[in-house]
């Protein structure tokens, strides 16, 4: 490894080209991506049929107004409409997973004529004025106050609490079905169930964000299939394009009869399109979330036996998952890149969250055991 490859000892630096699920920098140095690419190249970096999709589209139209038909954009929005759950009828495409957000709660509020919104502890939704009142951290908020109002807040996992708060004023319930920044957290069975009954009783939506465990990542195509519950509005983004920005918002047919206007320039323009068409037609053709259920798995156990005792709680979904560790989670994540050549982020203070492209087969599932085992367990290490 050579020295101009980190800067302020922790990142690397110069990556230069990625493929599959590794990266590069110039001179040819190769990182596992174990994360950085943050669940947005869930066929890796550089897949051949999407570098293509994007080549040929931009040689033909880079752009014009959405207001007219363009093949690209035509071919994006079935597949996407057809690999949302069954009952999300219609869909809207927009430049992030925040805008998507923001779309979904203005979606709600005209098409229940309520304002009320309620969200969960340790929720991250975007950091516009709309998305950002829907998130919890007091940090990201404070300077920006007064933010969109009448948002309110409850302990995510709890269903009596959301049953308290969930009335006849609510426009919106916002969750993501396993948390994300918060820390990978995966609900108690039944919590999304009950979210589905409460807002079916009172007229509210029910919006899944969906913009980090969508898109094959936790073993189905969305979260929420494993809980075999459908929301009124899915948002996503992140991996929509394979790394390209774009996000998305499908809708039951009453939220799209019910809601006024969200557009904006470039969404949904022939580029991006062309990149969601091949990521999501190569996931489904593929079968990509099984195997990403299947190397979950198998990462999974095998992380478990490996750390035991040294860690304090392994959890996730299929390739989302959340180590929460004994010490800092920045720490650990500048050790795997410095001394393993792993990239991965924090979630969080205390949690390391892998997240892998879906593609990692089960050697680079070990080499990321073995890199974790070294860094964070090394007795055990030592004695295998
Ligand atoms: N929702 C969730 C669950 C997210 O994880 C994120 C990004 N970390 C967002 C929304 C915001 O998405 P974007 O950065 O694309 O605006």
């Amino acid at each position: 490894m050579s020295d101009h490859d980190f800067v302020s000892g922790s990142k690397p630096i110069g990556l230069a080209r990625g493929e599959g699920p590794s990266l590069y920098t110039a001179d040819g140095t190769e990182y596992l991506d174990a994360g950085a690419s943050f669940a947005c190249t869930p066929l890796g970096h550089s897949h051949p049929a999407v570098v293509d999709a994007i080549q040929e589209q931009v040689g033909e139209l880079t752009f014009v107004d959405s207001s007219f038909p363009v093949q690209s954009r035509e071919d994006a929005y079935a597949a996407f409409v057809a690999a949302t759950p069954d009952g999300l009828e219609s869909a809207w495409f927009c430049n992030s997973g925040t805008e998507a957000n923001e779309a979904a709660l203005k979606f709600a509020r005209s098409a229940t004529g309520e304002s009320k919104i309620i969200a969960a502890t340790r929720s991250f939704h975007g950091r516009t004025m709309g998305a950002l009142a829907a998130t919890w951290k007091d940090k990201y908020k404070e300077p920006y106050e007064p933010l969109a109002g009448d948002v309110e807040f409850v302990p995510y996992g709890d269903s009596e609490a959301l049953a308290d708060a969930v009335d006849d004023e609510t426009a919106a319930v916002i969750l993501e079905p396993i948390q994300g920044e918060g820390g990978i957290n995966v609900p108690p069975a039944g919590y999304l169930e009950t979210a589905r009954e409460l807002t079916d009783e009172t007229g509210a939506a029910l919006v899944f964000d969906e913009v980090q465990t969508g898109m094959g990542r936790t073993g189905s195509m969305w979260a929420c299939q494993n809980a075999g519950v459908t929301p009124d509005v899915l948002t996503t983004a992140k991996g929509l394009g394979n790394g390209l920005p774009v996000g998305a918002v499908a809708v039951r047919d009453w939220i799209a009869d019910g809601a006024a206007s969200h557009n904006a320039t470039f969404s949904g323009g022939p580029v991006v399109a062309a990149a969601v068409h091949a990521t999501i037609s190569t996931l489904v053709e593929e079968e990509w979330p099984a195997h990403a259920a299947e190397v979950g798995d198998y990462l999974v156990d095998k992380l478990e036996a490996a750390l035991g005792d040294a860690v304090r709680e392994i959890r996730g979904e299929g390739l989302l998952v959340g180590i929460e560790l004994k010490r800092g989670a920045n720490r650990v994540a500048r050790d795997l890149a410095m001394n393993h050549q792993v990239l991965a982020l924090p979630a969080g203070r205390t949690v390391l969250r892998l997240l892998p492209p879906l593609v990692i087969d089960e050697g680079e599932a070990d080499r990321l055991v073995e890199a974790l085992t070294e860094t964070v367990a090394p007795e055990a290490a030592s004695e295998s």
